[in-house]
């Protein structure tokens, strides 16, 4: 069994990922449904889109009848039920245990039983998800996009130890038709990007709460030095330190290794409130 063309995506969540995602695919020709629980959400979710197609005419990166084509692929639906059509589904809705095994176990209720299932999830794991669509195990998977989804060129995907090869092709294939370059990755708490990533903020926490260096020196650093478009803790103001620090606490639980203690100064930040940009004061003032 292949389920290599996918022409239609349905989409679960119509927040920031939800409709990124809605975009990018509707952008390459695919027909998107977005679904989301909360009207306002979807009203909310084309809005964004809209706003994001406009801004790319404006810069001469699409014209206007691309925008209204891209538009008019988009359709939305307050039910899980108006997904059955779909070649494959993307769950994207919030970052909740609970909620994403319900919405996925709904999900494997109404699908036909070869339409594949994705998540977008950042911390959940894909093999424990896929465990709970039943037979449909083999046709679930991991396709981790990043924020924003027009802008930013990667998808990891990842394979829980149901995947099957015919499920990570068919994702891969629609990765590429996105215009993402994709990294296939084996499940494992945080991926590859963030194992990497997040470690290294907190680091630069250690190295802040160290003294070796002023916030802005060790952005500057890493920035002059190793490429990076941003700094470490510049970046963790935009990520969220409370995000940051859960995560530190997710590979805590998960391997069970001290390299990943979290700093002492994120845990203090986050506890006063300064959790970055969202709160107008995290390593910066906004
Ligand atoms: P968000 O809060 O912006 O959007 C979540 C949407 O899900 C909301 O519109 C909400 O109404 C909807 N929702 C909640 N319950 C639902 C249900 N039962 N059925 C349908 N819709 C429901 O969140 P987000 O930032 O878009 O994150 C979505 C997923 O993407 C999460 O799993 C997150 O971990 C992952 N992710 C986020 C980022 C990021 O930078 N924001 C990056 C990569 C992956």
């Amino acid at each position: 069994m292949t389920h290599s063309t996918i022409e239609h995506v349905g989409i679960v969540g119509a927040g920031t990922m939800g409709n990124g995602i809605a975009q990018a695919c509707a952008v390459s020709g695919l027909r998107v449904t977005m679904m989301d629980v909360s009207p306002a959400a979807l009203d909310k979710g084309l809005a964004t889109v809209d706003k994001s197609l406009a801004r790319l005419v404006s810069k001469d990166k699409l014209t206007d009848a691309q925008r209204e084509a891209a538009l008019a692929c988009i359709g939305t639906t307050g039910e899980l039920g108006g997904l059955t059509g779909c070649d494959l589904v993307i769950e994207a809705a919030t970052e909740n245990e609970p909620l994403k095994v319900k919405i996925l176990q709904d999900l494997h209720a109404l699908l036909p039983e070869h339409t594949p299932i994705a998540s977008n999830t950042s911390s959940i794991s894909i093999t424990q998800l896929a465990a709970c669509v039943g037979e449909r195990a083999e046709r679930f998977i991991g396709m981790h996009f990043f924020n924003p989804v027009p802008m930013m060129a990667l998808v990891e995907i990842i394979r829980g130890l149901q995947t099957s090869d015919a499920t990570h092709d068919a994702v891969h294939a629609l990765a590429t038709r996105l215009g993402k370059t994709s990294i296939t990755v084996r499940n494992a708490p945080g991926f590859v990007v963030n194992r990497i990533l997040v470690p290294m903020i907190n680091e630069a926490f250690f190295v802040l709460a160290e003294g070796l260096a002023s916030a802005e020196d060790i952005d500057a650093g890493m920035k002059l030095g190793c490429n990076h478009p941003i700094g470490p803790l510049a970046l963790a103001d935009m990520i969220g330190l409370d995000v940051c620090l859960a995560v530190m606490e997710v590979y805590v639980a998960q391997y069970n290794d001290g390299k990943y203690r979290p700093c002492p100064l994120l845990k203090e930040m986050v506890a006063a409130g300064y959790l970055g940009r969202k709160t107008g004061r995290g390593v910066y003032r906004y």
